[in-house]
């Protein structure tokens, strides 16, 4: 199977390149070049299988050059051996006879991210190897909380990798902070950087874009790559768990044979409903894809109206990873809605990065309205949300989670759909305590790490493990630096 470029079709790759490069050469975002259409079997098959080998079962048909048994041992690695807290990795949980919760949040760090970022490092060093780099990959991260401590813990003592992580010093909750400066791991950094998170990626650009740093680090054996969430790698793991959601399903006769079932999904950069459109093209019976926005509802606006609009104001809002003004992996998505038109998606592209904005022509926006529908959800119908899920079903989500079933609610009203529906859940309730808990009513929140304690005494939910570790954990990293001392940083780590 090969790879080509959104903006180029000519420029093709194998799997271990695309993987390794994560970007095209020319900017576009690497796509496989046919979609693979699973059996008509292919269900009642991955239905009787582990959640490991439905992960081999889905992959092995992208990934030319690596064979099922390489597979089944990154697989294991990924997802067995305890190092997610449910057997079956990505649970889907009942709430109603058309309203199912598809669990990602199970996982080492407790967001979904680390569904992709437990993957990536497997896919990435074996790529290294079948196209004989010689250096090792040291992984440079900006992150805005969910991803930087995915990415480390999926990177954690991964042989020939180093990576090292920038968080903006005031632009992370408590949590996420202690997450990240207690990280273990022989291969791994992490600085804290004065300002927000604009701060720390245009650092982070600068870092990739200079070539004096590069030669310096190719002089001690070393070259940068990145771990977000562009990267072929990163997407392709998660195609897995909308497959093995509709497996369950059927195996526990939710849905018969063949039905078809809708999936809303908390939306940032586009990485997660794209994979569901995936699933979908390669044969799962799914229906409409509901596209789920906070305040920052750009991507709302955009399959409503076809025009995609960043100059707009920027929200600070209570699910974080969600935003967003750029929705890079939106490039794939219009890629495949223009018939690969790779011409239309450089002129679009082209405008966004000139203007802003631009408008789709009315090809694209028929099929894009045959697809999704999409809502937006703003602070205070959250925290609505999170209370009324506690109160009705005693069930507890987070605030990203919270704007999926909110979304999910008025396009029931709006539409009358009754189709059974998954609602994909992106973090634990307990990475946001803060805002649960004033969802709740408490007030007087406790400090620190005797927050996730007070969340868990009032509701009777446990805190999960990898968060109630938190409190003996040694801080191994403290200090922060401005951006400007981020180049000496790296050259400082890889010494
Ligand atoms: C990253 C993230 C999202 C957004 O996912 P995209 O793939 O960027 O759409 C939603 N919720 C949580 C908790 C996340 O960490």
């Amino acid at each position: 199977m090969n790879y080509l470029s959104t903006r180029n079709r000519d420029l093709r790759m194998n799997a271990p390149q695309a993987i390794a490069q994560g970007l095209a050469p020319d900017g576009g975002l690497l796509t496989p070049a046919v979609l693979p259409r699973l059996p008509a079997s292919a269900v009642e098959t991955m239905k009787e299988m582990s959640y490991q080998q439905r992960v081999v079962y889905i992959m092995n048909s992208f990934l030319e050059g690596f064979a099922a048994s390489e597979l089944t041992v990154y697989a294991n690695e990924a997802y067995g051996g305890g190092k997610f807290d449910a057997e079956d990795v990505a649970p889907v949980r009942k709430l109603d006879d058309r309203t199912y919760c598809l669990e990602l949040w199970h996982g080492p760090t407790c967001a979904f991210k680390d569904m992709a970022l437990q993957m990536l490092p497997h896919l990435l060093t074996a790529s290294l190897e079948k196209n004989d780099e010689k250096k090792t990959v040291c992984i440079l991260v900006a992150t805005s909380g969910d991803t930087g401590k995915a990415a480390l813990e999926g990177f954690r003592n991964v042989d020939k990798t180093k990576i090292l992580v920038f968080y903006p010093k005031d632009g992370v909750s408590d949590i996420q902070e202690l997450q990240m400066v207690t990280q273990e791991g022989g291969n791994v950094g992490v600085s804290a950087v004065a300002g927000n998170f604009d701060d720390a990626q245009t650092g982070v650009k600068r870092l990739f874009s200079s070539r004096e740093l590069a030669g310096t680090l190719a002089e001690r054996g070393y070259f940068l790559s990145s771990a977000n969430s562009i990267n072929w790698g990163r997407v392709l793991p998660q195609i897995v768990y909308y497959a093995s959601a509709y497996c369950d399903l059927l195996k526990s006769g939710a849905i018969t044979k063949g039905e078809q079932i809708n999936v809303c999904v908390p939306t940032g950069n586009f990485g997660n409903i794209l994979a569901a459109y995936y699933a979908k093209e390669m044969g799962i019976p799914i229906n409409r894809l509901i596209c789920a926005s906070n305040q920052n509802n750009v991507l709302t606006d955009f399959i409503n109206t076809g025009a995609y609009d960043r100059n707009r104001t920027f929200y600070n809002t209570m699910s974080p990873s969600m935003d967003i003004l750029i929705s890079s992996n939106l490039e794939r998505m219009l890629f495949e809605l223009s018939g690969r038109n790779d011409k239309q998606v450089r002129e679009y592209m082209a405008q966004l990065s000139e203007y802003g904005s631009y408008r789709v022509d009315s090809a694209i926006r028929t099929k894009l309205k045959r697809l999704f529908s999409a809502g937006c959800c703003d602070d205070s119908q959250t925290l609505l949300m999170i209370g009324r899920m506690w109160k009705e079903k005693e069930y507890l989500i987070d605030p990203h989670t919270a704007v999926a079933f909110h979304v999910l609610d008025e396009y029931r009203a709006e539409t009358g759909d009754g189709t059974p529906t998954v609602v994909v859940s992106t973090a634990s309730p307990f990475k946001f305590c803060s805002s649960v808990l004033t969802a709740l009513g408490v007030k007087g929140h406790k400090p620190g790490v005797e927050i996730l304690d007070q969340l868990s005494q009032y509701t009777g939910v446990p805190v999960p493990m990898p968060l109630a570790r938190l409190k003996n954990k040694q801080r191994r990293f403290s200090g922060s630096i401005e951006p400007a001392g981020m180049m000496d940083c790296v050259l400082d780590f890889l010494k």
